[in-house]
């Protein structure tokens, strides 16, 4: 079961400072995916920090599967829970050693079907040197799609359950975004996803939006229903 439950999640930096998230609940039924939308400062980040388990909460839980994530070893949960940040890191060396981060010594077919699955193979397909091609510090050679759905690729190598995509059109110029958000959430497809975004890109192609404002949820439903409710 992957399922993602979110209940009563408050977190903040420190003790005295403002809760950044302020008694959030949410759920990801297990294959779905959902988006989190909201301005800036809302607490998307931080909820994306906590499902990533680079933070812990300060009160309430989230578990996976009915398992608290603060229960799981933190390097067994980063298998468990994969993301794809803003602006994903890319090494100056070869796409498949790029790849191979995620999973150590996977052989070239677990790379291609990554890839495929990332709608990247057809580009790689296409460069004369393959998996072997050297993409320059910060992924030189790459579009911005292009290391959006690498990551992509990476996070899914990783054999996760749940995915966590933070904003990731915030470094693409506007007429790539849709095409890229909607090759990641297909690519997504099956895992629980969580969408971290704070434009409207994507929104229709999910399960559930919830929309966010400073560390509260102030409504949630389908695309269909917060568009025609306003
Ligand atoms: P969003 O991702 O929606 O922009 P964040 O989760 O980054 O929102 O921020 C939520 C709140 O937490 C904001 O008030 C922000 O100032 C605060 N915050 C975020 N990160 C930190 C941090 N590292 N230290 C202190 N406060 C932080
Ligand atoms: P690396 O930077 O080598 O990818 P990290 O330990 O920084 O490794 O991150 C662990 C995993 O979480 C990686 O898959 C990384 O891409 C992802 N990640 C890191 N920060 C974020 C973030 N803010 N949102 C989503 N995913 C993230």
């Amino acid at each position: 079961d992957t399922t993602v439950r979110v209940r009563n999640l408050r977190v903040r930096y420190g003790p005295g400072e403002p809760w950044a998230l302020d008694g959030v609940d949410l759920e990801i039924p297990a294959g779905a995916t959902v988006a989190v939308v909201g301005p800036s400062g809302a607490g998307k980040s931080t909820l994306a920090s906590v499902l990533l388990r680079f933070r812990d909460p300060d009160g309430g839980r989230v578990e996976i599967g009915g398992t608290d994530v603060t229960d799981y070893p933190a390097d067994e949960v980063r298998r468990v829970v994969s993301g794809v940040p803003q602006d994903p890191h890319v090494f100056a060396s070869t796409l498949r050693e790029n790849l191979r981060l995620a999973r150590p010594g996977a052989e070239d077919d677990e790379l291609w079907a990554a890839l495929r699955r990332a709608r990247l193979a057809e580009e790689v397909e296409a460069m004369p040197r393959g998996l072997d091609t050297q993409v320059g510090s910060h992924g030189l050679g790459l579009s911005g799609g292009m290391r959006q759905r690498l990551a992509l690729a990476r996070a899914v190598l990783a054999g996760p359950r749940v995915l966590v995509l933070d904003e990731p059109t915030a470094h693409l110029d506007p007429d790539t975004r849709d095409g890229v958000v909607a090759d990641l959430l297909a690519a997504a497809r099956g895992f629980s996803t969580l969408l971290i975004t704070h434009d409207l890109t994507g929104l229709d192609r999910v399960d559930r939006i919830y929309v966010v404002r400073e560390g509260r949820v102030l409504q949630s439903g389908t695309h269909e229903e917060l568009t025609t409710e306003a």
